[in-house]
């Protein structure tokens, strides 16, 4: 199949400034970035033929050869494909091809990671659960977590070789950390397995962390929990995770809150919820009765007449917002106890009342049947 032109490819005209095929090359790489288009064939040819046309379009030399004499002028030069181009052309697009076949952009490229010392990684990230009560996060609490993680090796200082020995420059890398391979038309630069990444051979390793620069060590840390978390809410520790290689930085520790649910309160975000009853005569006459809240108890003030069920609202009674000052409510759903088993006197207290309030409780009530008509005519 003939090569198609790098300026077609990347759909911009021959005068194109360098800013215009960069931005071009952004577009292209995105739209047919193998992450957007999983399974595709098509959309992964897309995708490295946009990268090569950028490699030699953002070249001057090489675009000034190609401009010249077409694809034949760099098959000339040993030019093909991606042997032979300036790495440092993609750096800018480290957010788009990062992950790019698995490979960190550093490692796919031979460029970027290796300045901050070869093979070095910083520490794993670790994550774990903690379980408090409403009251707690309603409050803010200070929990102890236990966990074991590694940390840098207290003999070596993480170098992993014996104090006072030396190491020695990794023969199958030549001490780069890394050896290239070709993959397709990629050169791959892949992490040494002999050393690792670190371009060094540890002659004598480190007794108390047998070389690798680490021990894994119990703790304890104290997590202050603020006032206001809500569940699956996730803190992040920094540098609490694994500690990283020598001279990198350690993980970081994640820690995700599971609220238990309470036997009274429900929680809805910032505003709590809850059922009591009161009795009919508290329903009709009002009442003060105390509720227990999340702080200790609180007068609630039933008015008179309530209908059971009904909701009344205690204002600033829920839990406030994580580092804020709002707080939110707290709903009551009264419901009305209907008095049972009552005695003949009461009996002719409740009949005297219903006399009293003009109601006839022998007769055949047709209320309801009243209302049923006028809502479905
Ligand atoms: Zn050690
Ligand atoms: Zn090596």
């Amino acid at each position: 199949m003939a090569k198609r032109d790098y300026y077609e490819v990347l759909g911009v005209p021959r005068a194109a400034s360098p800013e215009d095929i960069k931005k071009a090359y952004r577009q292209m790489a995105l739209k047919h970035h193998p992450d957007r288009n999983p399974g595709s064939r098509e959309a992964e040819d897309r995708f490295k033929e946009a990268a090569e046309a950028y490699a030699v379009l953002a070249d001057p030399d090489k675009r000034a050869v190609y401009d010249r004499f077409g694809h034949e002028g760099l098959r000339g030069e040993g030019f093909q494909g991606f042997s032979g181009f300036d790495a440092s052309v993609f750096e800018d697009f480290e957010d788009i091809l990062g992950n790019f076949f698995g490979f960190s952009f550093g490692s796919f490229f031979g460029g970027r990671e290796r300045r901050r010392g070869p093979g070095r990684q910083r520490g794993g990230d670790l994550a774990l659960e903690i379980e408090i009560s409403l009251e707690e996060a309603a409050a803010g609490v200070e929990k102890d977590i236990k966990l074991t993680r590694a940390e840098t090796c207290p003999a070596c200082g993480g170098s992993k070789r014996k104090p006072g020995t030396s190491v020695s420059s990794c023969p199958n890398c030549g001490g780069r950390g890394q050896v290239r391979y070709q993959q397709g038309f990629f050169t791959v630069a892949r992490t040494c397995p002999r050393c690792r990444g670190t371009g060094e051979i540890v002659e004598s390793p480190c007794e108390t962390c047998q070389g690798k620069g680490h021990v894994r060590e119990k703790r304890s840390l104290k997590v202050r929990i603020p006032a206001g978390v809500s569940d699956g809410l996730r803190l992040r520790l920094i540098g609490e995770g694994e500690a990283g290689d020598e001279g990198m930085p350690a993980g970081d520790l994640y820690v995700t809150m599971r609220v238990r649910r309470h036997p009274f309160f429900e929680r809805d975000g910032n505003n709590l919820a809850c059922e009591i009853s009161v009795s009919f005569t508290q329903a009709a006459l009002g009442a003060r009765v105390e509720i227990p809240t999340l702080e200790g108890s609180e007068i609630l003030k039933v008015p008179p007449g309530l209908q059971s069920g009904e909701v009344v609202r205690v204002k600033g009674k829920g839990l406030q917002d994580v580092g804020g000052r709002r707080k939110g409510d707290l709903f009551v759903r009264v419901q009305v106890k209907t008095p049972e088993g009552l005695t003949k006197e009461q009996k002719a207290l409740l009949a005297k009342l219903a006399e009293l309030r003009g109601e006839d409780v022998e007769a055949v009530d047709k209320t309801v049947i009243h209302r049923m008509k006028n809502i479905f005519q």
